[in-house]
Protein backbone atom coordinates (compact mmCIF):
# COMPACT_ATOMS: atom_id res chain seq x y z
CA UNK A 1 0.00 0.00 0.00
CA UNK A 2 1.25 3.30 -1.04
CA UNK A 3 0.63 6.81 -0.20
CA UNK A 4 1.15 10.23 -1.51
CA UNK A 5 2.56 13.28 0.41
CA UNK A 6 0.25 16.15 0.16
CA UNK A 7 1.77 18.38 2.74
CA UNK A 8 5.26 19.30 3.61
CA UNK A 9 6.08 21.47 6.54
CA UNK A 10 9.87 21.02 8.41
CA UNK A 11 9.88 17.84 9.89
CA UNK A 12 6.38 17.08 9.74
CA UNK A 13 4.67 15.63 6.15
CA UNK A 14 0.71 14.70 5.81
CA UNK A 15 0.28 11.77 3.34
CA UNK A 16 -3.07 10.48 1.33
CA UNK A 17 -4.12 7.08 0.93
CA UNK A 18 -2.81 5.67 4.35
CA UNK A 19 -6.26 3.81 5.59
CA UNK A 20 -4.95 0.75 6.07
CA UNK A 21 -1.62 2.06 7.69
CA UNK A 22 -1.42 1.99 12.02
CA UNK A 23 -0.99 4.77 14.79
CA UNK A 24 3.12 4.75 15.08
CA UNK A 25 3.89 2.40 12.51
CA UNK A 26 6.98 3.46 10.92
CA UNK A 27 7.20 5.00 7.34
CA UNK A 28 9.69 5.41 4.26
CA UNK A 29 8.72 8.62 2.95
CA UNK A 30 9.69 10.19 -0.41
CA UNK A 31 11.69 8.48 -3.44
CA UNK A 32 14.56 8.45 -0.49
CA UNK A 33 13.24 6.45 1.28
CA UNK A 34 13.36 8.67 4.44
CA UNK A 35 12.92 7.57 7.82
CA UNK A 36 9.33 8.55 9.85
CA UNK A 37 6.85 7.51 12.26
CA UNK A 38 2.99 7.88 11.46
CA UNK A 39 2.03 10.31 14.46
CA UNK A 40 -1.52 10.87 13.88
CA UNK A 41 -4.30 9.09 11.51
CA UNK A 42 -7.62 11.15 10.09
CA UNK A 43 -9.44 9.22 7.96
CA UNK A 44 -6.86 8.41 4.78
CA UNK A 45 -4.54 11.00 6.42
CA UNK A 46 -1.56 10.53 8.30
CA UNK A 47 0.87 13.03 9.75
CA UNK A 48 3.96 11.96 9.99
CA UNK A 49 7.09 13.09 11.60
CA UNK A 50 10.47 12.36 9.37
CA UNK A 51 13.86 11.60 11.22
CA UNK A 52 15.42 13.30 8.76
CA UNK A 53 15.74 16.69 6.60
CA UNK A 54 12.71 16.91 4.83
CA UNK A 55 14.00 19.59 2.68
CA UNK A 56 13.30 18.87 -1.29
CA UNK A 57 10.79 16.78 -0.41
CA UNK A 58 7.72 17.23 -2.67
CA UNK A 59 4.25 17.01 -3.11
CA UNK A 60 3.20 13.62 -5.02
CA UNK A 61 6.28 11.56 -3.60
CA UNK A 62 5.88 7.98 -2.47
CA UNK A 63 4.74 7.81 1.42
CA UNK A 64 4.93 3.58 2.66
CA UNK A 65 4.21 2.21 5.70
CA UNK A 66 6.40 -0.63 6.87
CA UNK A 67 3.83 -2.41 9.28
CA UNK A 68 5.26 -2.01 12.11
CA UNK A 69 6.16 0.31 14.96
CA UNK A 70 9.75 2.57 15.88
CA UNK A 71 11.76 0.16 17.32
CA UNK A 72 15.20 -0.91 18.37
CA UNK A 73 17.36 -3.71 18.01
CA UNK A 74 18.64 -5.54 20.64
CA UNK A 75 21.99 -7.81 20.23
CA UNK A 76 25.73 -7.37 21.05
CA UNK A 77 26.78 -4.11 19.84
CA UNK A 78 24.56 -1.82 21.76
CA UNK A 79 27.52 -1.60 24.25
CA UNK A 80 30.11 1.55 23.13
CA UNK A 81 28.05 2.36 20.47
CA UNK A 82 26.52 5.80 19.61
CA UNK A 83 23.70 6.09 18.04
CA UNK A 84 21.17 8.82 17.61
CA UNK A 85 17.77 9.38 18.64
CA UNK A 86 16.60 6.42 16.33
CA UNK A 87 19.86 4.09 16.72
CA UNK A 88 20.89 4.99 13.97
CA UNK A 89 25.02 3.98 14.58
CA UNK A 90 26.13 7.64 14.59
CA UNK A 91 29.81 5.87 14.72
CA UNK A 92 29.75 3.63 12.09
CA UNK A 93 28.28 6.11 9.76
CA UNK A 94 30.69 8.75 10.28
CA UNK A 95 32.95 5.77 9.15
CA UNK A 96 31.07 4.80 6.22
CA UNK A 97 29.95 8.72 4.82
CA UNK A 98 31.79 11.05 6.93
CA UNK A 99 30.80 13.28 9.73
CA UNK A 100 27.38 14.91 8.59
CA UNK A 101 24.57 12.51 8.79
CA UNK A 102 23.09 12.41 4.91
CA UNK A 103 19.23 11.87 4.09
CA UNK A 104 18.29 7.88 3.00
CA UNK A 105 21.27 6.44 4.26
CA UNK A 106 21.24 2.80 4.46
CA UNK A 107 22.40 1.10 7.03
CA UNK A 108 21.96 -1.41 9.71
CA UNK A 109 21.29 -0.15 13.98
CA UNK A 110 23.68 -3.09 14.71
CA UNK A 111 26.61 -4.26 13.18
CA UNK A 112 24.94 -7.53 11.41
CA UNK A 113 28.11 -8.65 10.14
CA UNK A 114 30.29 -8.96 13.07
CA UNK A 115 31.34 -12.24 14.72
CA UNK A 116 30.36 -12.52 18.32
CA UNK A 117 31.36 -15.25 20.39
CA UNK A 118 28.33 -17.75 21.99
CA UNK A 119 28.81 -19.88 24.90
CA UNK A 120 26.04 -21.40 26.04
CA UNK A 121 23.87 -21.57 29.11
CA UNK A 122 21.45 -24.26 28.63
CA UNK A 123 22.13 -27.66 26.75
CA UNK A 124 19.72 -29.67 24.30
CA UNK A 125 16.60 -30.97 26.07
CA UNK A 126 16.39 -28.62 28.27
CA UNK A 127 12.91 -26.41 28.42
CA UNK A 128 13.21 -22.96 28.48
CA UNK A 129 10.87 -19.76 28.90
CA UNK A 130 10.59 -15.84 28.30
CA UNK A 131 12.99 -14.51 29.51
CA UNK A 132 15.67 -17.35 30.13
CA UNK A 133 19.21 -16.88 29.29
CA UNK A 134 20.58 -19.04 26.49
CA UNK A 135 24.16 -17.83 25.97
CA UNK A 136 26.47 -15.54 27.07
CA UNK A 137 28.52 -13.47 25.02
CA UNK A 138 31.66 -11.05 26.23
CA UNK A 139 30.44 -8.29 24.51
CA UNK A 140 33.62 -5.85 26.20
CA UNK A 141 35.90 -6.66 28.85
CA UNK A 142 33.46 -6.06 31.20
CA UNK A 143 29.98 -7.00 29.90
CA UNK A 144 28.62 -10.26 29.39
CA UNK A 145 25.63 -9.82 27.26
CA UNK A 146 22.98 -12.31 28.19
CA UNK A 147 21.12 -13.61 25.11
CA UNK A 148 17.50 -14.21 26.30
CA UNK A 149 14.55 -16.42 25.26
CA UNK A 150 12.46 -13.61 23.51
CA UNK A 151 9.06 -12.35 25.30
CA UNK A 152 6.16 -14.66 24.71
CA UNK A 153 8.55 -17.49 23.48
CA UNK A 154 9.04 -21.13 25.04
CA UNK A 155 9.78 -24.37 24.18
CA UNK A 156 12.54 -27.62 24.58
CA UNK A 157 16.18 -26.78 23.12
CA UNK A 158 17.13 -28.99 20.16
CA UNK A 159 19.99 -27.46 19.26
CA UNK A 160 22.59 -25.28 20.36
CA UNK A 161 26.34 -25.44 20.35
CA UNK A 162 29.40 -22.87 20.80
CA UNK A 163 30.61 -20.67 18.15
CA UNK A 164 31.63 -17.24 16.25
CA UNK A 165 27.92 -16.00 15.15
CA UNK A 166 26.77 -12.83 13.71
CA UNK A 167 23.63 -11.39 15.13
CA UNK A 168 21.16 -12.52 12.64
CA UNK A 169 22.30 -16.18 12.42
CA UNK A 170 20.17 -19.77 14.40
CA UNK A 171 22.40 -20.03 17.81
CA UNK A 172 19.60 -21.96 18.93
CA UNK A 173 16.55 -23.59 18.09
CA UNK A 174 13.29 -24.15 20.23
CA UNK A 175 11.09 -26.82 19.85
CA UNK A 176 6.98 -25.94 21.34
CA UNK A 177 5.56 -29.48 20.30
CA UNK A 178 4.06 -28.13 17.58
CA UNK A 179 6.26 -25.60 15.79
CA UNK A 180 10.43 -25.42 15.51
CA UNK A 181 11.56 -21.71 16.44
CA UNK A 182 15.24 -20.78 15.54
CA UNK A 183 16.60 -18.22 17.42
CA UNK A 184 19.10 -15.52 16.85
CA UNK A 185 20.99 -12.93 18.99
CA UNK A 186 18.89 -10.17 17.70
CA UNK A 187 15.52 -9.12 19.70
CA UNK A 188 13.57 -5.91 18.12
CA UNK A 189 11.18 -4.40 20.52
CA UNK A 190 9.17 -0.88 19.90
CA UNK A 191 10.45 1.94 21.72
CA UNK A 192 7.22 2.98 23.26
CA UNK A 193 6.20 -0.04 24.63
CA UNK A 194 7.82 -0.83 27.89
CA UNK A 195 9.39 -4.13 28.09
CA UNK A 196 7.46 -7.08 30.52
CA UNK A 197 8.85 -8.13 33.48
CA UNK A 198 7.67 -10.68 36.33
CA UNK A 199 6.34 -8.04 38.94
CA UNK A 200 7.76 -4.79 40.62
CA UNK A 201 9.82 -4.32 43.50
CA UNK A 202 9.94 -1.61 46.16
CA UNK A 203 12.72 -0.08 46.12
CA UNK A 204 15.25 -0.15 49.07
CA UNK A 205 18.54 -0.52 47.96
CA UNK A 206 20.43 2.67 47.29
CA UNK A 207 22.23 3.45 44.27
CA UNK A 208 25.69 4.68 45.59
CA UNK A 209 26.82 7.16 43.95
CA UNK A 210 29.98 8.24 45.78
CA UNK A 211 28.81 11.96 45.69
CA UNK A 212 28.50 12.72 49.64
CA UNK A 213 25.58 15.34 49.20
CA UNK A 214 23.74 12.51 47.52
CA UNK A 215 24.37 9.63 49.48
CA UNK A 216 24.10 11.16 53.37
CA UNK A 217 21.94 13.82 52.24
CA UNK A 218 19.26 12.90 48.95
CA UNK A 219 19.73 9.29 48.22
CA UNK A 220 18.34 7.45 45.37
CA UNK A 221 17.70 3.99 45.55
CA UNK A 222 18.08 1.89 42.86
CA UNK A 223 15.15 1.94 40.37
CA UNK A 224 14.24 5.39 41.66
CA UNK A 225 13.62 8.23 39.75
CA UNK A 226 15.57 11.45 40.13
CA UNK A 227 15.72 15.20 38.69
CA UNK A 228 18.78 17.29 38.51
CA UNK A 229 16.96 20.88 37.58
CA UNK A 230 19.80 23.72 37.08
CA UNK A 231 20.45 26.89 35.28
CA UNK A 232 23.15 26.95 32.67
CA UNK A 233 26.83 26.38 34.26
CA UNK A 234 25.22 25.02 37.66
CA UNK A 235 27.29 21.33 37.07
CA UNK A 236 23.98 19.62 35.99
CA UNK A 237 26.32 17.68 33.38
CA UNK A 238 29.67 16.63 36.09
CA UNK A 239 26.38 15.57 38.29
CA UNK A 240 25.48 12.93 35.53
CA UNK A 241 28.91 12.29 34.72
CA UNK A 242 29.65 11.53 37.96
CA UNK A 243 27.12 9.68 38.56
CA UNK A 244 27.97 7.62 35.65
CA UNK A 245 31.40 6.96 36.40
CA UNK A 246 30.84 5.89 40.15
CA UNK A 247 27.68 4.46 40.52
CA UNK A 248 26.97 1.17 41.52
CA UNK A 249 25.55 0.28 38.30
CA UNK A 250 26.63 -2.12 35.78
CA UNK A 251 25.54 -0.42 32.35
CA UNK A 252 24.84 3.42 31.90
CA UNK A 253 22.92 4.58 28.98
CA UNK A 254 23.87 8.23 28.52
CA UNK A 255 21.04 9.99 26.40
CA UNK A 256 22.23 13.65 25.19
CA UNK A 257 20.47 16.05 23.89
CA UNK A 258 22.70 19.40 23.26
CA UNK A 259 22.14 22.31 24.60
CA UNK A 260 23.17 24.08 22.15
CA UNK A 261 24.77 23.38 18.56
CA UNK A 262 28.30 21.94 19.62
CA UNK A 263 27.06 21.17 23.04
CA UNK A 264 26.68 17.46 22.65
CA UNK A 265 30.05 17.31 20.48
CA UNK A 266 31.39 17.77 23.71
CA UNK A 267 29.57 14.69 25.26
CA UNK A 268 30.98 12.86 22.29
CA UNK A 269 34.26 14.10 22.50
CA UNK A 270 33.97 14.12 26.18
CA UNK A 271 32.42 11.04 27.30
CA UNK A 272 34.69 8.46 25.76
CA UNK A 273 37.56 9.81 27.27
CA UNK A 274 35.99 9.10 30.84
CA UNK A 275 37.43 5.67 32.27
CA UNK A 276 35.75 3.89 34.64
CA UNK A 277 37.27 4.35 37.99
CA UNK A 278 36.42 1.02 39.06
CA UNK A 279 38.18 -0.67 36.33
CA UNK A 280 40.60 1.76 34.75
CA UNK A 281 39.17 0.95 31.45
CA UNK A 282 37.29 3.22 29.38
CA UNK A 283 33.96 3.84 31.07
CA UNK A 284 32.29 3.59 27.01
CA UNK A 285 32.68 -0.45 27.86
CA UNK A 286 29.70 -0.75 29.91
CA UNK A 287 27.82 2.69 28.59
CA UNK A 288 25.37 3.21 25.58
CA UNK A 289 25.45 6.58 24.09
CA UNK A 290 22.66 7.86 22.17
CA UNK A 291 23.27 11.81 21.11
CA UNK A 292 21.51 14.26 19.61
CA UNK A 293 23.16 16.95 18.01
CA UNK A 294 20.84 20.69 17.87
CA UNK A 295 21.35 20.11 13.95
CA UNK A 296 19.38 17.03 14.23
CA UNK A 297 15.77 16.90 13.16
CA UNK A 298 13.69 17.33 16.38
CA UNK A 299 11.86 14.21 15.44
CA UNK A 300 14.45 12.17 16.39
CA UNK A 301 15.35 13.94 19.50
CA UNK A 302 12.19 13.14 20.43
CA UNK A 303 12.19 9.67 20.02
CA UNK A 304 15.57 9.34 22.00
CA UNK A 305 14.55 8.90 25.73
CA UNK A 306 12.40 5.98 24.74
CA UNK A 307 15.07 4.40 22.96
CA UNK A 308 17.36 5.31 25.60
CA UNK A 309 15.00 3.17 28.45
CA UNK A 310 14.18 0.41 26.01
CA UNK A 311 17.81 -0.22 26.04
CA UNK A 312 18.14 0.38 29.80
CA UNK A 313 14.98 -2.12 30.02
CA UNK A 314 16.83 -4.67 27.94
CA UNK A 315 19.94 -4.63 30.09
CA UNK A 316 17.74 -4.61 32.94
CA UNK A 317 15.96 -8.00 32.17
CA UNK A 318 19.23 -9.54 32.20
CA UNK A 319 19.42 -8.83 35.95
CA UNK A 320 21.74 -5.53 35.91
CA UNK A 321 21.48 -2.65 37.61
CA UNK A 322 21.13 0.29 34.93
CA UNK A 323 21.32 3.60 35.04
CA UNK A 324 19.82 6.16 32.52
CA UNK A 325 21.12 9.72 31.92
CA UNK A 326 18.74 12.33 29.99
CA UNK A 327 20.72 15.33 29.57
CA UNK A 328 18.77 17.45 29.22
CA UNK A 329 15.07 16.49 28.92
CA UNK A 330 14.51 20.38 28.50
CA UNK A 331 15.79 20.03 25.18
CA UNK A 332 13.64 16.89 24.22
CA UNK A 333 9.90 18.58 25.68
CA UNK A 334 11.16 21.58 23.08
CA UNK A 335 11.40 19.01 20.55
CA UNK A 336 7.79 17.79 21.73
CA UNK A 337 6.60 21.39 21.63
CA UNK A 338 7.88 22.06 18.23
CA UNK A 339 6.49 18.67 16.91
CA UNK A 340 3.26 19.90 18.32
CA UNK A 341 2.72 22.67 16.86
CA UNK A 342 3.82 21.78 13.52
CA UNK A 343 0.41 19.37 14.15
CA UNK A 344 -1.48 22.34 15.27
CA UNK A 345 -2.42 20.57 18.11
CA UNK A 346 -3.80 23.11 21.07
CA UNK A 347 -1.37 24.64 23.21
CA UNK A 348 -1.21 24.13 26.55
CA UNK A 349 0.91 26.17 29.18
CA UNK A 350 3.53 28.26 27.50
CA UNK A 351 3.20 26.53 23.59
CA UNK A 352 4.03 22.49 25.78
CA UNK A 353 1.48 20.17 24.43
CA UNK A 354 -1.01 19.12 27.03
CA UNK A 355 0.08 15.97 26.90
CA UNK A 356 3.95 16.41 28.29
CA UNK A 357 3.49 15.63 31.24
CA UNK A 358 2.14 12.29 30.20
CA UNK A 359 4.79 11.78 27.70
CA UNK A 360 7.50 12.91 30.13
CA UNK A 361 5.64 10.06 32.81
CA UNK A 362 5.56 7.92 30.22
CA UNK A 363 9.56 7.76 30.20
CA UNK A 364 10.23 7.99 33.83
CA UNK A 365 7.52 4.98 34.61
CA UNK A 366 9.21 2.89 32.97
CA UNK A 367 12.21 3.37 35.37
CA UNK A 368 11.94 0.44 38.65
CA UNK A 369 13.27 -2.32 40.48
CA UNK A 370 11.86 -5.36 38.90
CA UNK A 371 12.11 -9.23 39.29
CA UNK A 372 12.88 -10.02 35.93
CA UNK A 373 11.18 -12.69 33.54
CA UNK A 374 13.28 -15.94 33.52
CA UNK A 375 13.44 -18.64 36.27
CA UNK A 376 16.21 -17.61 37.63
CA UNK A 377 14.42 -15.42 39.92
CA UNK A 378 16.82 -12.25 38.84
CA UNK A 379 16.36 -8.92 40.17
CA UNK A 380 17.38 -5.90 37.80
CA UNK A 381 16.82 -2.00 38.06
CA UNK A 382 16.40 1.04 35.59
CA UNK A 383 17.35 4.13 37.93
CA UNK A 384 16.30 7.14 35.60
CA UNK A 385 17.96 10.10 36.31
CA UNK A 386 17.11 13.78 34.19
CA UNK A 387 18.60 16.54 33.73
CA UNK A 388 15.92 19.94 33.46
CA UNK A 389 17.64 23.06 32.56
CA UNK A 390 14.83 25.54 32.76
CA UNK A 391 15.08 29.24 31.21
CA UNK A 392 16.92 31.44 33.86
CA UNK A 393 16.66 28.58 36.44
CA UNK A 394 12.77 29.54 36.63
CA UNK A 395 11.36 26.18 38.36
CA UNK A 396 7.67 27.17 37.99
CA UNK A 397 7.72 26.36 34.21
CA UNK A 398 5.85 23.39 32.55
CA UNK A 399 8.49 20.88 32.09
CA UNK A 400 10.46 21.75 35.80
CA UNK A 401 6.78 21.52 36.92
CA UNK A 402 5.73 18.50 35.07
CA UNK A 403 8.96 16.68 36.02
CA UNK A 404 8.86 17.55 39.59
CA UNK A 405 5.06 16.24 40.13
CA UNK A 406 6.86 12.55 38.11
CA UNK A 407 9.90 11.87 40.22
CA UNK A 408 10.91 10.91 43.84
CA UNK A 409 14.21 12.78 44.02
CA UNK A 410 15.27 16.43 43.42
CA UNK A 411 18.72 17.95 43.27
CA UNK A 412 18.18 21.22 42.74
CA UNK A 413 21.17 23.16 41.68
CA UNK A 414 21.74 26.56 42.61
CA UNK A 415 23.40 28.85 40.58
CA UNK A 416 24.25 31.07 43.79
CA UNK A 417 26.37 28.00 45.29
CA UNK A 418 27.58 27.48 41.94
CA UNK A 419 28.94 31.31 41.75
CA UNK A 420 30.43 30.79 45.51
CA UNK A 421 32.46 27.75 43.73
CA UNK A 422 30.16 25.51 46.30
CA UNK A 423 30.14 22.51 44.13
CA UNK A 424 28.44 20.06 43.62
CA UNK A 425 26.26 23.16 43.88
CA UNK A 426 22.94 20.99 45.20
CA UNK A 427 21.01 23.16 46.95
CA UNK A 428 19.96 21.49 50.61
CA UNK A 429 17.26 24.02 51.36
CA UNK A 430 15.27 22.87 48.28
CA UNK A 431 16.63 19.23 47.29
CA UNK A 432 14.71 16.11 49.32
CA UNK A 433 14.68 12.49 48.42
CA UNK A 434 11.04 10.26 49.36
CA UNK A 435 13.56 7.60 49.09
CA UNK A 436 15.61 8.41 52.76
CA UNK A 437 13.58 7.05 54.89
CA UNK A 438 12.87 3.64 52.96
CA UNK A 439 16.54 3.34 52.80
CA UNK A 440 17.34 3.64 56.44
CA UNK A 441 17.39 0.42 56.77
CA UNK A 442 19.92 -0.56 54.26
CA UNK A 443 22.04 1.90 56.09
CA UNK A 444 21.29 0.53 59.16
CA UNK A 445 22.56 -3.06 58.08
CA UNK A 446 25.07 -2.04 55.48
CA UNK A 447 26.89 1.32 57.12
CA UNK A 448 25.77 2.02 61.07
CA UNK A 449 22.77 2.56 62.89
CA UNK A 450 23.76 5.82 63.44
CA UNK A 451 23.37 7.18 59.87
CA UNK A 452 20.31 8.53 59.58
CA UNK A 453 20.57 10.48 63.25
CA UNK A 454 23.76 12.20 62.02
CA UNK A 455 21.60 12.76 58.50
CA UNK A 456 18.78 14.41 60.44
CA UNK A 457 21.90 16.49 62.42
CA UNK A 458 22.98 17.26 59.84
CA UNK A 459 20.04 19.02 58.24
CA UNK A 460 19.25 20.40 61.29
CA UNK A 461 22.02 22.43 61.82
CA UNK A 462 22.26 23.30 58.46
CA UNK A 463 18.21 24.62 58.74
CA UNK A 464 19.32 26.36 62.01
CA UNK A 465 22.21 27.85 59.95
CA UNK A 466 20.15 29.27 57.51
CA UNK A 467 17.36 30.64 60.49
CA UNK A 468 20.51 32.09 61.84
CA UNK A 469 22.05 33.69 59.03
CA UNK A 470 18.90 35.93 59.20
CA UNK A 471 19.96 37.58 62.48
CA UNK A 472 23.28 38.07 61.71
CA UNK A 473 22.47 40.21 58.76
CA UNK A 474 20.89 42.18 61.24
CA UNK A 475 22.78 42.65 63.78
CA UNK A 476 25.82 41.05 63.51
CA UNK A 477 27.70 37.93 64.86
CA UNK A 478 28.18 39.86 68.13
CA UNK A 479 25.16 39.48 69.17
CA UNK A 480 24.74 35.47 68.67
CA UNK A 481 25.04 33.00 71.92
CA UNK A 482 27.89 30.44 72.40
CA UNK A 483 25.73 27.95 71.32
CA UNK A 484 24.88 29.23 68.11
CA UNK A 485 28.02 30.70 67.02
CA UNK A 486 29.20 26.57 67.63
CA UNK A 487 26.09 25.91 65.36
CA UNK A 488 26.97 28.50 62.69
CA UNK A 489 30.74 26.87 63.14
CA UNK A 490 29.65 23.56 62.49
CA UNK A 491 27.21 24.09 59.75
CA UNK A 492 30.21 25.63 58.57
CA UNK A 493 31.90 22.38 58.44
CA UNK A 494 29.48 20.67 57.16
CA UNK A 495 28.97 22.74 54.49
CA UNK A 496 32.70 23.23 53.47
CA UNK A 497 34.16 19.92 54.92
CA UNK A 498 31.79 17.82 53.99
CA UNK A 499 28.98 18.81 51.34
CA UNK A 500 31.70 19.92 49.09
CA UNK A 501 33.23 17.87 46.98
CA UNK A 502 35.64 18.27 43.91
CA UNK A 503 34.95 15.58 41.23
CA UNK A 504 38.37 16.58 39.83
CA UNK A 505 40.34 15.83 42.75
CA UNK A 506 41.86 12.37 42.71
CA UNK A 507 40.73 11.38 46.47
CA UNK A 508 37.63 13.47 46.80
CA UNK A 509 35.44 13.19 43.83
CA UNK A 510 34.52 9.46 45.85
CA UNK A 511 33.33 8.83 48.81
CA UNK A 512 32.85 5.60 50.25
CA UNK A 513 29.65 5.48 52.76
CA UNK A 514 32.20 4.39 55.43
CA UNK A 515 33.82 7.09 54.80
CA UNK A 516 30.98 9.41 54.75
CA UNK A 517 29.76 7.97 57.97
CA UNK A 518 33.33 8.39 59.89
CA UNK A 519 33.63 11.87 58.39
CA UNK A 520 30.13 13.19 59.10
CA UNK A 521 30.87 11.77 63.11
CA UNK A 522 34.12 13.86 63.75
CA UNK A 523 31.83 17.14 62.70
CA UNK A 524 28.95 15.52 65.20
CA UNK A 525 31.49 15.18 68.25
CA UNK A 526 33.19 18.52 67.41
CA UNK A 527 30.02 19.83 67.73
CA UNK A 528 28.52 17.85 70.94
CA UNK A 529 31.91 17.93 72.80
CA UNK A 530 32.00 22.04 71.86
CA UNK A 531 28.46 22.53 73.34
CA UNK A 532 29.37 20.86 76.80
CA UNK A 533 32.22 23.32 76.63
CA UNK A 534 30.67 26.24 76.28
CA UNK A 535 27.68 25.22 78.66
CA UNK A 536 30.96 25.16 81.39
CA UNK A 537 32.04 28.96 80.19
CA UNK A 538 35.06 27.35 78.32
CA UNK A 539 36.80 30.42 76.02
CA UNK A 540 34.92 30.18 72.29
CA UNK A 541 37.43 31.43 70.42
CA UNK A 542 40.09 28.74 71.62
CA UNK A 543 36.99 26.04 70.66
CA UNK A 544 36.61 27.71 67.08
CA UNK A 545 40.49 27.47 66.51
CA UNK A 546 41.43 24.16 67.39
CA UNK A 547 44.38 22.66 65.21
CA UNK A 548 42.20 19.01 65.06
CA UNK A 549 39.25 21.31 63.24
CA UNK A 550 41.78 21.62 60.26
CA UNK A 551 42.37 17.70 60.18
CA UNK A 552 38.52 17.72 59.99
CA UNK A 553 38.56 19.79 56.84
CA UNK A 554 41.35 17.88 55.22
CA UNK A 555 39.29 14.45 56.26
CA UNK A 556 37.99 14.30 52.98
CA UNK A 557 41.20 13.82 51.05
CA UNK A 558 41.92 10.33 53.29
CA UNK A 559 42.02 7.22 51.28
CA UNK A 560 39.61 4.84 52.64
CA UNK A 561 42.66 2.67 53.39
CA UNK A 562 43.48 5.34 56.46
CA UNK A 563 40.24 4.73 58.55
CA UNK A 564 42.48 4.56 61.56
CA UNK A 565 43.25 8.38 61.24
CA UNK A 566 39.96 8.89 61.52
CA UNK A 567 40.03 7.22 65.50
CA UNK A 568 43.07 9.68 65.72
CA UNK A 569 41.81 12.70 64.75
CA UNK A 570 38.99 12.29 67.28
CA UNK A 571 41.31 11.15 69.91
CA UNK A 572 43.15 14.68 69.56
CA UNK A 573 40.48 16.36 69.51
CA UNK A 574 38.92 15.49 72.93
CA UNK A 575 42.39 16.34 74.08
CA UNK A 576 42.43 19.87 72.87
CA UNK A 577 38.72 20.69 73.99
CA UNK A 578 39.71 18.86 77.29
CA UNK A 579 43.02 21.31 77.64
CA UNK A 580 40.29 24.22 76.97
CA UNK A 581 37.98 23.33 79.88
CA UNK A 582 40.90 22.68 81.97
CA UNK A 583 41.49 19.33 81.82
CA UNK A 584 38.11 19.11 83.82
CA UNK A 585 35.22 17.74 81.38
CA UNK A 586 35.18 14.09 79.99
CA UNK A 587 32.83 13.74 77.69
P1 LIG B 1 25.71 22.62 33.29
O1 LIG B 1 25.68 21.26 32.67
O2 LIG B 1 24.67 22.78 34.37
O3 LIG B 1 25.67 23.74 32.32
P2 LIG B 1 28.40 21.87 34.02
O4 LIG B 1 28.09 20.52 34.58
O5 LIG B 1 28.99 21.91 32.67
O6 LIG B 1 27.10 22.78 34.06
O7 LIG B 1 29.34 22.58 35.09
C1 LIG B 1 29.94 23.85 34.85
C2 LIG B 1 31.29 23.94 35.53
O8 LIG B 1 31.17 23.92 36.95
C3 LIG B 1 32.22 22.78 35.24
O9 LIG B 1 32.92 22.95 34.06
C4 LIG B 1 33.15 22.78 36.45
O10 LIG B 1 34.18 23.72 36.30
C5 LIG B 1 32.28 23.27 37.55
N1 LIG B 1 31.83 22.15 38.40
C6 LIG B 1 30.59 21.61 38.41
N2 LIG B 1 30.49 20.63 39.33
C7 LIG B 1 31.69 20.52 39.92
C8 LIG B 1 32.23 19.68 40.96
N3 LIG B 1 31.49 18.73 41.59
N4 LIG B 1 33.52 19.86 41.29
C9 LIG B 1 34.27 20.81 40.70
N5 LIG B 1 33.82 21.62 39.73
C10 LIG B 1 32.56 21.49 39.33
Amino acid sequence: MEGRIVKVAGPLIVAEGMAEARLYDVVHVGKEKLVGEILELRGDRAGIQVYEETAGLGVGEPVVSLGYPLSVELAPGLIEGIFDGIQRPLDRMAALYGARIGRGMEISNLDHTKLWHFVPQVKVGDKVAEGDVLGIVAETTIVKHKIMVPFGMSGTVQQIEEGDFNIDQTVCVLSDGERKHSLSMLQRWPVRRARPYRSKLMPNEPLITGQRVIDTLFPIAKGGVAAVPGPFGSGKTVVQHQISKWADAEIIVYVGCGERGNEMTDVLKEFPELLDPNTGEPLMKRTVLIANTSDMPVAAREASIYTGITIAEYFRDMGYHVAIMADSTSRWAEALREMSGRLEEMPGDEGYPAYLSARLAEFYERAGIVKVLGSADQVGSVTAIGAVSPPGGDLSEPVAQATLRIVKVFWGLSAALAYRRHFPAIDWLISYSLYADRLDPWYDKHVSGEFKSLRAFMMAVLGDEARLDEIVRLVGMDALSDRDRITMETAKMIREDYLHQNSFHEVDTYTGLQKQYRMLRLIKRYHDLCMVAVSEYADLTKLLSIPSKERIGRAKYLLESQMDSFDDIDKQMMVEINAIMGGEAHV
